[in-house]
């Protein structure tokens, strides 16, 4: 769920774009939140893991790749497609632990010189990880081949039919002899793999490379065949270990990393040594700074450490006026700059914080101030905290967000009886003055029950739900 609250009309005109994502599933286009898309990637590639570490881990990786190669499809009218050529998604396989993982690292990306790094990632890097100048040309020094000690090596055989090696190359239209009678590898990669294959037969030999070979194989037979190019020939036995490309992070050596109990920022350096965790290029982290029941979380803790004592008050204040307990793990974001306020949340400019449950995303400190709204935003998103922490299931949107407009207000509110549908007008992302209308409109309308009901009875609605000659309105 959204919660906002919004900011003036100026810096909505300047920051208009919002991250979203454009993903081909199926035969449609699907616009995706970067954070939903996160968590569909992680039910597609990663679902089965053990490790939570691990999880976000993944997350971190995913999320950084789809910032970095955003447009990848751009030709095409779209971003990403859904399958292993960019990331493989399921939406229907989305959990809230996988949204968890999300959630939790939100906003993160792996950093290199100022840039989102190439966070690939390899199913079981085979106890060795394989170099990027191996695999795409890309000698990135945060993709250096390195020994894998977590991925204790699962040994794969497969036993070539030399009839089956020629009908699967030549549906992938390689090269091949007539017979193959035996194949050798001729050169490898610096991490040990086959790099060029030499199939000899009917007199000839001719070469082909063993990620060329590989794909054949796999696109013919499936992908359990031959795994990996890290393999020696025992004509006619192939015995390797490892799958995939062994680039980048490897997911069976992250889960077992994170069952080990290493952090998932752990898991990324030892998977991407040199890349900087943060939500910036500037290499900002988080800095947890603890409070009684709120805890901060900033890139700069004197700048924003304000917000902290502002928040346990406004929390405790929000507890009485909803004569609620105030909830205990209260988390508060504070961005550095709009863009990774943005990226993390995907919400356009105008939209000054957003809380999830209980945890709060705000803008900097001083772009609130500017505008004089960091009391007011930090008043009205406790209120949700509160709030949310009481809410029957089902209680609508107009309702959470007038209610919560019209107590941080605190004042009486001209009374009308017109209570509309403000939820699509109050989650469209489009106009900000239209979202502002329908904010004011839903906290008129909330103004008026209280006007009508008294504010005890309609405060109880929180928990209750609303009644039915008020949901019929
Ligand atoms: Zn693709
Ligand atoms: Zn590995």
């Amino acid at each position: 769920m959204r919660r906002a609250v919004l900011l003036g009309l100026a810096v909505a005109a300047a920051l208009a774009a919002q991250t979203s994502l454009k993903v081909r599933v199926g035969a449609e286009t699907v616009t995706l939140p970067l954070e939903r898309y996160v968590a569909a990637v992680l039910a597609g590639e990663v679902g089965t893991f053990r490790s939570e570490e691990a999880l976000k881990a993944m997350a971190v990786a995913a999320r950084t790749y789809a910032v970095l190669l955003r447009g990848r499809h751009a030709a095409e009218g779209y971003d990403f497609c859904s399958t292993t050529h960019c990331q493989h998604i399921e939406l229907q396989g989305i959990t809230p632990r996988l949204e968890e993982a999300a959630a939790a690292t939100m906003g993160e990306m792996l950093w290199y010189e100022g840039k989102p790094a190439f966070t690939c990632y390899t199913r079981d890097c085979g106890g060795r990880t394989e170099d990027g100048a191996a695999v795409w040309n890309l000698s990135a020094p945060y993709l250096k081949s390195h020994e894998d000690p977590y991925c204790a090596a699962a040994k794969w055989r497969w036993e070539a039919d030399p009839r089956q090696i020629v009908e699967a190359l030549r549906q992938s239209r390689l090269r091949t002899p007539e017979m193959v009678e035996r194949v050798g590898v001729v050169e490898h990669t610096a991490s040990g793999r086959a790099r060029t294959l030499a199939l000899r037969g009917a007199g000839e030999s001719v070469r082909v490379s063993a990620s060329a070979f590989r794909f054949a194989l796999g696109r013919a037979f499936g992908w359990n065949t031959v795994e990996s190019d890290r393999y020696e020939i025992h004509w006619p036995v192939f015995e390797g270990t490892g799958s995939g490309h062994g680039v980048g992070l490897c997911q069976r050596g992250a889960d077992q990393m994170g069952a080990a109990g290493r952090s998932y920022r752990e898991i990324l350096a030892f998977y991407f040594p040199g890349a900087a965790l943060g939500i910036t290029g500037r290499g900002l982290t988080w800095q947890r700074v603890a409070g009684e029941r709120v805890a901060l979380f900033t890139t700069a803790p004197s700048l924003d450490g304000a917000v902290l004592e502002l928040a346990e008050r406004e929390l405790r204040a929000a507890a009485e006026r909803l004569h609620a307990q105030a909830p205990e793990g209260v988390e508060i974001r504070v961005y550095p700059d709009l863009d990774s306020f943005r990226n993390a949340t995907g919400e356009p400019g105008w939209v000054a914080a957003r809380t999830d449950g209980r945890r709060v995303h705000m803008q900097p400190v001083a772009m609130l101030r500017s505008h004089g709204a960091l009391e007011s935003t930090v008043r009205h998103e406790m209120l949700h905290v509160v709030m949310e922490s009481q809410a029957a299931a089902g209680l609508p949107p107009w309702f959470r967000e007038g209610l919560v407009e019209y107590l941080a207000g605190g004042g009486a509110h001209a009374v009308t009886t017109a209570s509309g549908q403000p939820d699509s007008a109050m989650r469209q992302r489009t106009s900000a003055a239209e979202a502002r209308r329908a904010y004011e409109q839903a906290a008129a309308t909330v103004a008026g029950l209280v006007a009508r009901y008294g504010e005890a009875v309609v405060l109880s609605w929180v928990r209750s739900g609303l009644p039915v000659e008020v949901k019929r309105k």
